[in-house]
Parts: C-alpha cells; structure tokens; sequence
C-alpha cells in the first residue's frame, strides 16, 4: 500500500499540506478524547434530533433564503442573501456554539471554555452554557475587554466569567493561547469550544460540520427557489467558519464559483490587514499550518481589519488548501468598499449587514462587471450590523455627515 498523506496516521486533520495538530503533549489526550467524542456521540439519533431541535426551535433555523430586488435591478444579475443574521444572538457562531456544547454536555463536561475577539463568540458559548446548565469561562484579550465593553456585559449577564488576557498584543491571538493553556489544566471537567474552523485537528472538521447547515440549506434553498445551484456563492472570511459552512457544501459543483472575501484593512501600500492567504505565508500558530501574517522570522504579525470579527492573523487551514488548489478564490476587500457596501445593502434592501458581512457584499458590487448578466449570486450574510453601530457613526461623522 502506498503512503498517501491522508492515509498516513501521523498526517491525519490535514487538508493537503495545511492542518494538523501542532500542539504540546498535555494538549493531546483532551484532543483525542474530543475526536473519539466526534466519532461515538455526533452520529447518534439523540444527538442528531437535540441539535436539530435547538437549531430549529431555539436558535430560529432554518434560516430565509432573500432575494434583493432592488440591487438585482441595478446589478443586472440576480442576488440572494442567506440570513444568518436573523439566528438568535445574531449571528451564524450560534450553529457552532450549540453543537459543541451539546457534545460536551453528552461527553459528560460541566464546564465550557472559549477565546473571543469582537466579543460574538463569547457571547454565543455564553448563550449555549446558560442553556445547558454548564459553567463558562471566556477568556479575551484585555484590549479588545475594553473596545467590547456591550459584549463583555452581554457575557456576565449569561453568567460566564469573562477573563482579561494582559500577554502579548493583548487581543485575540494571545486569548486562544491562554484558553488553550487553561483546558491543559482543566480537561477532565472541560471541553474548549473553539470558535472558527481553524486551531489544531480536530476543531477545523468539526467546526465546518457544524457550519455547513448554512451551505446545505442554502443549496436545497436555491434549487427549490430557481431550479438551478447558483452561479457565484461569496463569504467573508476571518478564521473561515461562516465561509466553509456555506462554501463546503458547494465544493463537488465544479460549475458554482466559490469566492472567498479576506479583509484588506485601510489599503494603503503596507497598512496592516487580515488577509493571509493573499498576503502571508505558510508558518505554524494555535495548533495548525496555515497561511499567516508573519515577519521574516516566523513572528506573528499584528493584523486589522475595520470589522473585528475579521482581525486574525490566521486562517483555518481547509480554506488555505482549497486556496491552494484553486477551488475557492479568494479576493481582498478593503475598509472603506465593506462600509459603503454596508450602507447601500442598507438603504436598498432594509438590511442592516455586520461590517463581517459587508465584505463579502462588497465583492460583489466591486466586481459586478465580470459577473455575467443573469447570473445568480448568493452571499453568505453572516451578521447583522447591530453591533457595529459605533463604528459605523465614527466614520461618518468623520465624513462630516
Ligand atoms: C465572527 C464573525 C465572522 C468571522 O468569523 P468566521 O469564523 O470567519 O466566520 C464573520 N461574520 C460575523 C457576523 C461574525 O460574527
């Protein structure tokens, strides 16, 4: 038998050259007992009806399917919107949220821990553990405790502990190392609900399962709608979650385009931005290879973006390979086009999109003109803006509106 990388053991949570399990000893054994968790618990009838059930009759599943008639006009092509923004706490983190804690529940783990950036996922395992009865301790960078103040609250209100993060920048990055040094010493009680498609194996499978309700419904949503699969599916990505669950389903359509939108920060020649497949390079960070914003010397760069939820320096691995193979592409939107698309999806169509969202709705007004006409569009809308109101009226009172 040859030595296939996937049939080769010690290569096992890898997408080609991307993945992995790049973690210290005392990691393993929780990570394992979390595999064996996926294995013997997830296909089981009563997981299956309780997740269906909290999806559908407490999280608001199944999401609509909208069709934008007025940017169709004016587009000259067809564009839908899969609402991730109507689920409860209002976002897709929801779908993933519940599903790892209802397999921490059935594995028996009293108490959830997770890293959060904006606050979003936070506040999701937050939602999840009150409902479940279960401890939470969310740890998150100190800087982003006090840029994320309504978060921060939103958590304590559910009951979580929020913990403030001092080390390095301060942010995300240094709140994932910290979860994941906690759940080391806490696992017997513990399980690490990780909040993208990203980290090491095998969070980046299990999390694109969760997610890719969204891209399997969409797919049934628009086959009954138009009788076809669409012709382009657009998603932001941040560490990929919302963007593999809708685009994975898709992948075995040769026909469908699938984009994915990275964040490009303010675009200036050298400004900081979250876009590493574009930008970075291949390294080692949170337990996976990946593409990463690094300096020469493999040390993780600062990363930004207008939209928090898309500030990482990293990316899930799946969609580095699927970059790497072609299958998805992944183009740069930049600060300033993510907010104007905000206000004209806005104003068009009366929905408020997260500044996330607006990335991959920026795509497509920027490139409506490659885009045949009569084709159909369909942009994954992550969020809603509610959350990021502040940021919206900063800019505009900046220009002088
Ligand atoms: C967190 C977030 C994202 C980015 O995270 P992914 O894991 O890349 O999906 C995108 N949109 C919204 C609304 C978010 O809250």
């Amino acid at each position: 038998m040859t030595n296939t990388p996937l049939s080769d053991a010690s290569r096992e949570g890898y997408f080609g050259e991307f993945g992995g399990m790049y973690v210290p000893e005392l990691l393993v054994p929780p990570l394992r007992e979390l595999e064996q968790a996926i294995a013997d618990i997830m296909p089981g009838a009563v997981y299956t009806e309780s997740l269906r059930d909290l999806l559908e009759n407490y999280a608001g599943r199944e999401t609509p399917l909208t069709y934008c008639p007025n940017l169709s006009a004016e587009l000259g092509f067809q564009l839908w919107l899969k609402r991730e923004d109507l689920l409860h706490t209002g976002a897709h983190k929801i779908n993933n949220a519940l599903g790892q804690a209802l397999l921490a529940k059935m594995m028996g783990k009293t108490h959830l821990v997770a890293e959060t950036g904006a606050g979003q996922h936070g506040v999701a395992t937050a939602t999840a553990a009150a409902r479940f009865g279960m401890r939470c301790t969310i740890f998150m960078g100190a800087e982003d405790v006090e840029r994320q103040a309504p978060n921060v609250m939103r958590m304590n209100l559910l009951g979580a502990e929020v913990v403030a993060v001092e080390s390095g920048s301060r942010t995300l990055k240094d709140a994932i190392n910290e979860a994941l040094r906690y759940w080391i010493a806490h696992q017997d009680d513990t399980l690490y609900c990780f909040g993208t498609a990203a980290g090491p194996h095998p969070f980046p499978s299990l999390v694109r399962e969760l997610q890719s309700v969204i891209g399997r419904e969409a797919r049934a949503q628009m086959l009954a709608r138009v009788g076809k699969l669409p012709d382009y599916v657009v998603a932001a990505v941040g560490g990929g979650s919302n963007a593999i669950g809708m685009l994975h389903p898709f992948v075995g359509d040769e026909e469908v385009k699938l984009i994915g939108v990275e964040a490009g920060g303010t675009g200036e020649p050298g400004c900081l931005n979250s876009a590493p497949i574009n930008l970075g390079s291949p390294g080692v960070l949170h337990g996976q290879r990946t593409m990463l914003l690094q300096d020469a010397d493999g040390q993780i760069m600062e990363s930004s973006s207008i939209s928090a939820g898309l500030d990482y320096p990293g990316v899930g691995p799946e969609h580095a390979h699927l970059a790497a193979i072609g299958r998805v592409r992944y183009d740069v939107v930049y600060d300033l086009q993510a907010l104007r698309a905000f206000h004209r999806l806005t104003r068009s169509e009366g929905i408020l999109p997260a500044l996330e969202s607006s990335h991959a709705v920026a795509w497509v007004f920027e490139h409506a003109a490659e885009v045949p006409a009569g084709s159909n569009v369909l942009v994954n809308l992550s969020g809603r803006g509610d959350k990021d109101l502040g940021i919206i009226s900063k800019y505009a009172a900046m220009e002088g509106k």
